[in-house]
């Protein structure tokens, strides 16, 4: 198993690195919380993935419950965390008890939100079972619900004790999952390390492939990259922002696309998006452009959206959190393994890069 510990101001937590759940029962009694645990999951990871980590928190003693989700971003709502308080107060957890997050990253933003205030914050685990949530979602603290159309309106900065990763729970995974998943992975590539990305575009069919070493090496490396921009900006002030290369128009997308593609699939568009941006204001060759395309393509993800409603997408943008006086701020690439942070004042260009 591999320990890597994030360490923040007010508290560090470890994010465990494992390919079963042997030591999950181990790991969390070492919290010393209290005995009641309620594991949150939904339909999906509960056909796979529920029993064995039901039965290794029992085995170490604990009280064990769980609450099925239906799956996906569109109950990403407040009513599924209301349902998670309604099952919080039947099974009488109190503020010494655990919630577990059993799932991708639509699970663990809905039971953190509500571990985050069910009697003002409860002990919160992540036990992430997806691409996206293993490389990027559980380690961080961003909690939260989509509200009336708006993606992740409602939420709260919550970190949680333990992160614990079974890189094997990504095998029962659709093919489609994983490759959106890869773009937060390709995203922390374009960052901050350039040689990541070549290690993506040389491994991509053993990652396929589920390859544990390769996919051991990504978490690791996740981890690192995601934890040390937190560990620096833990509440998003300056330098956190760097994480949403890609989401400015990628969020547009998601929602104008009425929540139909995966999130994932839309920060790929958004990240083509940001370095044709950069190649307009004269910042990167075209070539590289076509390079980061290409990686993305190799990894299964698309790279534009054809009919795309350019208009719908442009208004979205204004509603995301990152304007400020109608000016759009983006994270946009300097080169591969560099961002920087611009307002764009041109907006028109923004417009155009849409419509190439
Ligand atoms: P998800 O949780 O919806 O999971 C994707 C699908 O895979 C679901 O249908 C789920 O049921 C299924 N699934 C999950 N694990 C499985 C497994 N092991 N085997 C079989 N099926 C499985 O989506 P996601 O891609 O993990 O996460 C996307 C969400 O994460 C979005 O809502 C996004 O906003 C959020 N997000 C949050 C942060 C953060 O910092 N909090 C960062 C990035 C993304
Ligand atoms: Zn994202």
């Amino acid at each position: 198993m591999i320990r890597h510990t994030i360490n923040l101001k007010e508290r560090s937590y470890p994010i465990c690195i494992t390919t079963n759940f042997d030591e999950l029962g181990k790991t969390v009694l070492s919290l010393r919380t209290g005995k009641k645990i309620l594991v949150v999951t939904d339909e999906n990871v509960d056909r796979f993935h529920s029993e064995e980590c039901i039965k290794r928190l029992e085995e170490s003693g604990f009280e064990v419950f769980k609450h099925v989700l239906a799956p996906g971003e569109e109950y990403k709502t407040l009513d599924a965390v209301y349902e998670i308080y309604k099952k919080l107060v039947e099974y009488k957890l109190d503020r010494n008890s655990s919630l577990v997050a059993l799932g991708g990253g639509v699970v663990g933003d809905i039971s953190g939100f509500a571990a985050a205030t069910y009697m003002r914050g409860i002990h919160f685990i992540q036990i992430p079972t997806t691409m996206l949530s293993q490389a990027d979602s559980s380690v961080g603290g961003k909690t939260g619900v989509d509200f009336d159309g708006h993606k992740n309106a409602i939420g709260a900065f919550y970190q949680p004790r333990l992160v614990f990763m079974n890189i094997n729970t990504i095998k029962t995974l659709p093919k489609r999952e994983v490759s959106a998943g890869l773009a937060e992975v390709v995203k922390h590539g374009l960052i901050m390390d350039a040689e990541y990305c070549e290690y993506l575009s040389d491994n991509a069919g053993k990652i396929f492939a589920f390859d544990e070493n390769v996919l051991q090496y990504l978490a690791k490396r996740n981890v690192s990259i995601k934890g040390q921009v937190v560990e620096q900006d833990e509440k998003e002030n300056d330098l956190r922002a760097v994480l949403n290369l890609g989401h400015t128009i990628g969020h547009a997308v998601e929602t104008a696309m009425d929540f139909k593609l995966l999130h994932g699939e839309c920060v790929s568009i958004g990240i083509v998006g940001a370095f044709r941006l950069s190649h307009r204001m004269e910042v990167l060759p075209e070539s590289i452009v076509e390079q980061v395309k290409a990686l993305l393509v190799k990894l299964e993800l698309p790279v534009s959206l054809p009919g795309m409603d350019v208009d719908k997408v442009f208004q979205q943008i204004f509603y995301d959190k990152k304007v400020k006086d109608n000016k759009l701020k983006f994270v946009l690439p300097r080169r591969i393994g560099e961002v920087f942070q611009y307002t764009v004042e041109d907006t028109e260009l923004v417009k155009k890069v849409l419509a190439d």
